[in-house]
């Protein structure tokens, strides 16, 4: 008879992919999983910069790679839906939206106008100056203080374990994941270095923003720059439960920059870009600074890695003079790993359909 007792899942990593994929894994109703999750980082640790997921916008934005690769594209939309569902309950919020340019593009180039709601391309008086284009449409937004801390508490409501561990080497997952579980690695940047994974193709991207107050921002407004590469000035409205009326201002896209320090010249430029999207910011009767934050997003050569490997032991990395230090390490045997990392500057807008795709995975090994 087939063995009808629940699989070890260990999910290495509790950034928003690693969780959301614990969530679906720990939703089944037929409970087919025992999750379990391993991480340097916590859900508490927010002000942590060892992690990207504290610092992001976070709303859904339109990205190049959703343009060209369909998986991605689907992973957007099951994201979008899902996001906007969850409306109702606070933890998402409907965000009027707009996108100016300072040269006129064709709108048949914008991939995603059927993926939000309320796509309309704005009419020449409707542009504010400088700009010559623009488009409105309705997005989402989440806040990463609220909505980190609610997977969180979610996971733990369903008895998921959560481990504390920086790993440095897949054997340490070994005694956990045992002969028949499955890890899920979910790692991002830290997959650069853990031994067994050792992925060079990943790098960062720094991303400083400032956090503000205001009530006069009700709209994500971002500026699109001529050359097709992703907005580097925005404004994103979050919702808050606890904090109303708060916005992120971004930011910066420096790719393969590791310093986490603050810049403050870096800080007043992204102010004054962002004040000429939106003048009221510079009333300081209106807009509080709340916080600056740097990030590294964790993007990928290529684009992200969501793909089964099965992983020997022994391991072997790149240079095979590099085998680990564990005692363990020259047992043989073998681990099924399904690598879900590298999503860069998009790993709120895809973290369903990422978790849908694992989930597929997963089931099939
Ligand atoms: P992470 O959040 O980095 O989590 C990785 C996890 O793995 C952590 O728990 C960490 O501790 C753990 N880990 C790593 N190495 C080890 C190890 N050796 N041992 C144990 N545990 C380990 N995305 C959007 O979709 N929309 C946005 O608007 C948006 N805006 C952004 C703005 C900024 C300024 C920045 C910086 C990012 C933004 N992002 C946005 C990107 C988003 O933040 C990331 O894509 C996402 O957080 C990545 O999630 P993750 O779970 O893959 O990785």
């Amino acid at each position: 008879a087939r063995d009808q007792s629940p699989k070890q899942l260990v999910v290495l990593g509790a950034g928003v992919i690693g969780l959301t994929i614990a969530y679906l894994a720990s939703a089944a109703p037929d409970a087919l999983f025992r999750v379990t999750i391993v991480a340097r980082d916590m859900p508490e640790d927010m002000e942590s910069q060892a992690w990207a997921s504290p610092f992001a916008g976070a709303n859904w934005s339109p990205m190049p790679m959703g343009g060209t690769d369909p998986r991605v594209r689907r992973r957007e939309q099951v994201t979008f839906d899902k996001f906007w569902n969850m409306i109702p309950t606070g933890l998402v919020k409907k965000l009027p939206s707009k996108i100016y340019s300072k040269s006129a593009g064709s709108a048949s180039e914008l991939w995603w106008h059927d993926l939000v709601r309320e796509f309309r391309i704005l009419a020449r008086e409707e542009i504010p100056e400088p700009y010559v284009a623009g488009v409105a449409f309705c997005t989402v937004s989440i806040n990463p203080q609220e909505y980190i801390p609610w997977l969180s508490s979610e996971l733990r409501a369903r008895n998921v374990e959560f481990v504390r561990q920086h790993v440095r080497t897949l054997e340490e997952l070994r005694p956990l994941v045992g002969a028949n579980g499955i890890l899920v690695n979910a790692s991002s940047l830290g997959s650069r270095s853990i031994v067994g994974v050792e992925d060079a193709k990943l790098f960062p991207i720094r991303g400083q923003t400032v956090l503000v107050q205001s009530s006069q921002l009700q709209e994500f407004l971002a500026l699109k720059p001529d050359d097709g590469a992703v907005p580097d000035t925005y404004i994103i409205p979050r919702p808050g439960r606890s904090l109303a009326d708060t916005a992120l201002l971004g930011g910066t896209f420096e790719v393969g920059d590791w310093d986490t320090s603050l810049d403050m010249n870096i800080a007043q430029a992204i102010f004054d870009r962002c004040s000429e999207l939106a003048p009221s910011l510079r009333n300081s009767e209106q807009t509080k600074i709340l916080a600056h934050n740097v990030g590294l997003r964790p993007a990928r050569e290529g684009g992200p890695r969501l793909e089964a490997e099965i992983v020997q032991f022994p391991l072997r990395g790149e240079n095979h003079n590099l085998v680990p230090w564990n005692s363990t390490s020259l047992e043989e045997g073998r681990m099924r790993v399904v690598h879900a990392y590298g999503f860069g500057a998009a790993g709120y807008q895809t973290s369903w359909g990422v978790a849908e795709d694992v989930m597929a995975i997963v089931k099939g090994l």
